[in-house]
């Protein structure tokens, strides 16, 4: 299936407006004053152009292509706001920190942000202060947030991680739907899509999600782009980077070999937490540094860990996935996969952070046959049988003590080790039955990383007056929190433990502590700052017999699942095909030529190195026996050749029956009559 990528101009409504009246090097001006680059590359100018002139626009463009600079320097030479929607907020943070540093107004809104902060911020984009919006995909259906959408001038709206949207990619969130709601209410503001990975399935899936009214005009030209966008796309191939599988049992023992053998930083990545810390002590065992990363450590320690291996301090990161994203270290000189992933997508891209600097580099998958039924497995893992997922469904309404047809936006704390301990299950499974549940409408699943504490009153503002023997402490708690925080008696408002502990001069723990007794007796309600996820009921409780999972949630998704399973083993397994023409064909692109440097290639090129070597050794033998007479074996070695090829091809000879081997005297069968 090849996706052609028409363009059809008829969104482009501002294009002779707005290139009347900015100059097309107004954009290098900002980028040079911003940024301190001369010129765009690769195909940034392509995109700014396209989303400066009012048009949908897509841009593929690999990590480390200078995505950001796409839509921040448009956002600049726009007016109003450009609303930019990204689900890492760990990324989004250090992007308005580093457009702020360079004396850009952005700011971001996410989850973890108290009530008050985000209306300050709304406030100050409708009031036209922000030129960069930051929007968690989360955020987007807050009706808070579409409120002041409303009111704001907004020049475009940049959908980061686009992907995201497509039920087909490997990364869908469902949150990424909200998007094309909130289309309806700024029409006029054109999309600027873009991804680092997308296969065309997913490309076309994108476009249609996105379009604001899907064009039946251009709908015959390909039945596979029926919308307006403007597709660019950057070549995915690494002419720095070689992909090599080793198909290996010891797989500790190819690490060790292979990082002695390429100096430089690398990543080893892997499934586990677990095993993240066995292989780092492993290769500092074998006197390597090494230290590991995943994300159940604390996030000090991660910073700490992420700055020792980008300063060169420590040379080998050993990671889950959860390691790498936002990271731009660009003289990564392997990456290790221990562990397969469960899609191209996700191999690409960690795959990717090696060699950035244009420098040789390679990326290597140890896999072997354990590896293969490890991923099948993964199958079932994420897509359980139904009637498990029924079954969990019906273990969280025990679990909870929900009777059916109520629990209705009901609220709970998620602890999956107690849950899974009652139930005997199995928590990846447990997970997958869940998401799947989030997927059809009937709970959500939130997991939030070190979510801020949060707390509401159970009583009206006049019973709280009237307790009493709260004790000092815990009046001296109320107080503040009264004072600053409000809205506490309408709904869940997060809260400081740490600023509330500076304001009473109680210790943090003594905070937690009384909180939790007020929690007790009835006063708040209180949801302690944790890591434990959170599960809300999005529908009155059903009876189990009557849950509805249909294709779209199910087994379309499980198809795709498969498929995508199945395309990475083909990876892994193929022994004939260029390694880089493999992905690149995955992602669409189909002119690639053999990259020459993958195993495979250099495998061909060996064989056929040998099979030149063998015709030589053939025609010096033959040269040598030519006269006819007995030659001892031992004239062998003093041909113009390694003795190797030589041996070889004389034994073909022999076994064909071309020379006579007579007891070490050697002669030309034809010859000899
Ligand atoms: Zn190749």
């Amino acid at each position: 299936m090849k996706v052609s990528y028409m363009v059809s101009g008829k969104n482009c409504k501002f294009a002779a407006l707005i290139s009347k009246v900015r100059p097309v090097d107004n954009y290098q001006s900002i980028l040079k004053k911003y940024w301190g680059y001369d010129d765009f590359r690769g195909i940034q100018r392509e995109i700014i152009e396209s989303i400066g002139n009012g048009c949908d626009t897509l841009g593929l463009m690999p990590t480390g292509g200078g995505k950001s600079i796409t839509f921040q320097v448009p956002a600049l030479a726009q007016e109003g706001t450009c609303i930019v929607i990204t689900p890492l907020i760990a990324l989004m943070k250090d992007q308005v920190q580093n457009l702020r540093h360079r004396g850009i107004r952005a700011s971001a809104i996410h989850s973890d942000m108290a009530h008050d902060d985000v209306l300050r911020i709304l406030e100050n984009a409708v009031f036209g202060a922000v030129k960069l919006l930051y929007v968690s995909p989360e955020r987007l259906s807050s009706e808070l947030f579409l409120k002041k959408l409303e009111h704001m001038q907004v020049s475009f709206i940049c959908v980061d991680e686009a992907h995201c949207i497509s039920q087909w990619g490997y990364d869908f969130r469902p949150s990424y739907l909200a998007i094309g709601k909130i289309r309806s209410i700024v029409p006029q503001a054109p999309i600027l899509a873009l991804t680092a990975t997308a296969t065309p399935l997913v490309i076309n899936d994108i476009c249609d999600k996105l379009s604001s009214h899907p064009s039946p005009l251009t709908s015959h030209l390909s039945p596979l782009t029926p919308h307006s966008f403007k597709v660019f796309r950057m070549s995915f191939e690494r002419k720095n980077l070689a992909y090599i599988v080793r198909y290996v049992s010891d797989k500790e023992e190819q690490m060790r070999h292979i990082l002695q053998n390429v100096p430089g930083t690398a990543i080893i990545y892997t499934r586990s937490r677990r095993r993240t810390k066995e292989i780092a002590s492993m290769l500092n065992e074998a006197g390597m540094s090494a230290t590991f990363f995943h994300a159940g450590l604390d996030s000090n320690i991660k910073d700490q860990r992420q700055k020792d291996w980008q300063a060169g301090k420590i040379r080998i990161m050993v990671a889950t996935n959860a390691f790498g994203m936002g990271i731009d270290k660009p003289d990564v000189r392997v990456v290790l996969h221990a562990d397969c992933p469960d899609s191209i997508e996700a191999y690409f891209q960690e795959a990717g952070r090696a060699g950035r600097d244009g420098q040789k580099a390679y990326a290597v998958l140890l896999f072997n046959d354990s590896d293969r039924s490890k991923l099948l497995k993964r199958i079932s893992d994420t897509f359980p049988e139904k009637e498990e997922i029924k079954e969990v469904y019906d273990h969280l309404a025990y679990f909870y003590q929900i009777g059916v047809g109520s629990g209705y936006n009901h609220v709970f704390e998620f602890p999956i080790d107690k849950f899974c301990h009652n139930f005997r299950h199995f928590p990846t499974r447990v997970l997958s039955s869940l998401k799947i549940l989030q997927r059809a409408g009937y709970i959500s699943y939130q997991e939030e990383e070190e979510g801020q504490a949060r707390l509401r009153f159970r009583l009206e503002r006049d019973d709280l007056y009237r307790l009493r023997d709260n004790g000092t402490q815990a009046d001296a708690l109320i107080v503040a929190l009264l004072r600053n925080y409000s809205g506490l008696f309408n709904d869940y408002v997060y809260i400081d433990e740490a600023f509330l502990a500076q304001q009473t001069g109680l210790t943090r723990p003594q905070v937690y502590l009384i909180l939790k007794e007020l929690g007790r007796r009835g006063i708040v309600d209180f949801i302690p700052q944790r890591s434990t996820p959170l599960i809300r009921y999005t529908q009155r409780r059903e009876d189990s017999a009557y849950l509805q999972l249909p294709p779209a949630v199910y087994d379309d998704l499980k198809e795709r699942y498969r498929e995508r399973i199945e395309k990475m083993i083909e990876y892994a397994t193929s022994e004939n095909r260029c390694r880089s023409r493999m992905l690149l064909h995955y992602f669409g692109q189909d002119d690639a030529k053999d990259c020459g440097q993958c195993d495979v290639c250099l495998e061909r090129c060996s064989t056929l190195n040998k099979a030149e070597d063998a015709d030589r050794a053939q025609t010096l033998i033959e040269e040598l026996l030519a006269d006819g007479k007995q030659h001892h074996v031992s004239e062998l070695h003093k041909l113009n050749m390694p003795y190797g090829p030589i041996e070889t091809a004389l034994e073909t000879m022999i076994y064909e029956e071309i020379v006579i081997d007579d007891d070490g005297l050697l002669s030309l069968k034809n010859k000899r009559g």
